[in-house]
């Protein structure tokens, strides 16, 4: 089952990057396992995958050690700055940074740790009173203060959109966030790059890739549904 998911959602981020004219090496799958357990996320692992998101510090805890070390962890959920620190070492890309009180926290655990933290800053880009992220209008100038912190880079943007029916109903949404990371981009800023696009789930991951996304986070087209009752 998880493995022809996985396989069939390779298969449309193929179709899209087709129809888009773009190389499908530009697009990262993430597989999305908040809530699923370690069994099978090692059932994905086994098929291939090796990016793999979660929502919460303490699954990030508990799954990191029992499962294989070339794992590629990405903090996709709201942080809270208090609990930085335990993970500041263990993933790969925090997507989801909205605010310079946060980023300045990464940067402190990063020093103290002694890493480099890559970071996207999360933009609410339909303005959904429901969800965390900067305003577009905010964004240029959050990314500027991020840029002059150390141990901490700046690596794109990333955005939730909005539940919707019709996929098509969200591509204004990401061509938005394409358009802004092109403005950014324009700006020169030292120790900001625009390379990273995240955005696109289940339901509209192969309209995102068309728009340029550079990562797509999958949970429920991958795992089945989620149940957060147990
Ligand atoms: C849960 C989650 C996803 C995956 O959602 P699906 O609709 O199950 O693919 C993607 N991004 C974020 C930030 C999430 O919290």
């Amino acid at each position: 089952m998880l493995k022809e998911n996985l396989e069939n959602v390779r298969k449309n981020i193929k179709k899209a990057c087709e129809k888009a004219g773009r190389d499908v090496s530009e697009v990262t799958l993430i597989a999305v396992s908040k809530t699923k357990p370690v069994p099978m996320l090692q059932e994905a692992y086994d098929a291939g995958s090796r990016d793999f998101g979660e929502n919460k510090v303490q699954e990030i805890m508990d799954k990191y050690p029992v499962l294989p070390q070339d794992i590629r962890w990405h903090m996709i959920g709201h942080l809270q700055r208090n609990k930085v620190k335990y993970i500041v070492d263990k993933v790969c890309l925090i997507h989801s940074v909205d605010s310079l009180r946060l980023a300045e926290e990464i940067s402190s655990q990063a020093e103290k740790k002694k890493v480099e933290v890559d970071i996207l800053v999360e933009v609410n880009i339909a303005h959904e009173e429901s969800k965390f992220g900067t305003s577009r209008e905010e964004a240029i100038s959050l990314v500027e203060e991020i840029s002059k912190l150390p141990h901490i880079h700046v690596k794109g943007l990333m955005t939730i959109a909005p539940f919707v029916e019709n996929p098509e109903d969200n591509r204004k949404y990401f061509k938005q966030i394409k358009e802004l990371s092109v403005d950014i981009m324009k700006k020169n800023i030292d120790n900001v790059s625009m390379e990273i696009l995240s955005m696109g789930m289940t339901g509209d991951y192969m309209v995102a890739v068309e728009e340029g996304a550079t990562m797509v986070r999958v949970g429920t087209g991958i795992f089945g549904e989620r149940n957060y009752n147990i």
